[in-house]
């Protein structure tokens, strides 16, 4: 497997440089007998190439039979390898990098740094440090924050500390603006929208196109309907930190099945497949009755990639105990410490969906949730060239971001 689109490329063991230092490259599967072309950091349709251009690929390279997929993206990370995003501290920046460059092992091509309930000055700190920008050799493309809280209930607070916690006062938007600071980088906020004035926060931030996602809430289904009416298209961590499913009303969770979703309209759920989480019949029963909606997320926290023991999650300390995380001395779970691609693995075997299906839960539907599958997530010509190299049990083998080799498994000599 290799590919490149530069001269002399080290990876590919092409000894020829690039003709003219063009940029087109293919990248072919041999054993699936399809290729994949790239061009300045697109898919190509290589019909064009052949038949306006009469051209041909620059490099060839040959896949050695890997599964080829989008890149993942993941819309919920707190934090991992050490670094806790809900932290403000001076070298903030430093640590979304290292995140950034460390999650390209586990297949991440695009990530919504994510901050837990803070007080006003850790989002005021934190926010205008956080940038969008594209990703590359320098890590995974930060897509905007995703804030969970503050705006959420204290019965379902899970990890987030309750005297952060807030509601929506006299001016509900005017409110979250003054919490936040500034909504320039934000691209998810999560919220209980039962708290009362919920619905013109999520008309006015809907609005502006950020995604609101539904969580730490206790709603029943008919408040969860009244938010996704209007706007709001994701639900948080589906079954944590929510009222459990419950015949007469299933709450939060009844919107898989719910027949009052606009239409045209779908309701995405995010999911945090590591085992711990969900149980297994859980993920099942999620899956089946809505399989277009699921978003594996990690909801990783800085002990992602770490040692067991303690670590932070914003104001609080968390205890890790193999893939199990703690509020230290409690037995509430906080975030996990699995990466992108167990989740996906996890989630394949435990539903017995297809490799496609899992492959879709971590690339396709967060660009669908966030709008961008018109240049992520998919494999579509002209969408950027963020794509991986799994073997057929899912394992990461190399990651590329706009058609650049951005990780590769045995250049580490794993
Ligand atoms: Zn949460």
């Amino acid at each position: 497997i290799a590919l490149c689109n530069v001269a002399d490329c080290v990876h590919c063991r092409v000894s020829q440089p690039c003709r003219e230092n063009r940029t087109e490259w293919l990248c072919s599967s041999s054993s699936r007998g399809e290729d994949l072309w790239v061009r300045e950091g697109k898919i190509l349709n290589p019909e064009k190439l052949f038949f306006d251009e009469k051209g041909s690929a620059d490099v060839q390279l040959d896949c050695k039979g890997c599964i080829l997929a989008p890149g993942f993206i993941d819309v919920q990370i707190n934090g991992g390898f050490g670094v806790d995003f809900s932290l403000a501290t001076d070298d903030f920046r430093s640590g979304i990098d290292l995140v950034g460059q460390k999650i390209l092992s586990h297949g991440v091509t695009s990530f919504c740094p994510t901050l837990v309930t803070s007080p006003p000055s850790v989002y005021h700190q934190i926010l205008p440090q956080i940038r969008i920008r594209n990703g590359g050799a320098h890590g995974a493309g930060i897509l905007g924050a995703h804030l969970e809280g503050p705006f959420i209930s204290k019965e379902k607070k899970g990890a987030h500390p309750e005297h952060c916690i807030r509601t929506f006062e006299e001016n509900a938007f005017q409110d979250l603006l003054a919490t936040y600071g500034s909504l320039d980088c934000i691209r998810i906020v999560t919220l209980a929208p039962e708290i009362k004035r919920s619905s013109e926060v999520i008309q006015e931030l809907t609005k502006r196109g950020i995604c609101v996602s539904l969580g730490h809430s206790v709603a029943n289904l008919s408040q969860a309907e009244e938010a996704v009416q209007h706007g709001a298209t994701f639900i948080t961590h589906l079954f944590n930190a929510m009222l459990p499913f419950h015949h007469r009303d299933p709450g939060i969770v009844g919107l898989l099945t719910s027949d009052k979703i606009p239409a045209g309209r779908r309701v995405f759920y995010g999911m945090i497949s590591d085992g711990i989480h969900t149980n297994p019949a859980a993920l099942r029963i999620a899956h089946r009755a809505h399989p277009k909606g699921m978003v594996l997320v990690t909801d990783a926290i800085a002990g992602m990639g770490l040692a067991p023991g303690r670590h932070t999650l914003g104001q609080q300390v968390v205890e890790i105990d193999g893939l199990n995380t703690y509020i230290a001395g409690t037995k509430t779970l906080s975030g996990s410490v699995a990466t992108m691609d167990t989740c996906v693995r996890h989630f394949l075997e435990a539903t017995g969906c297809s490799i496609e299906t899992a492959l879709e839960a971590a690339s396709l539907h967060p660009a669908q949730l966030l709008g961008i599958e018109d240049r992520k997530g998919t494999l579509n010509y002209d969408s950027d060239a963020d794509f991986l190299m799994l073997d057929d049990s899912l394992h990461v083998q190399a990651t590329y971001i706009a058609g650049e080799e951005v990780w590769r498994r045995d250049a580490l000599g794993m």
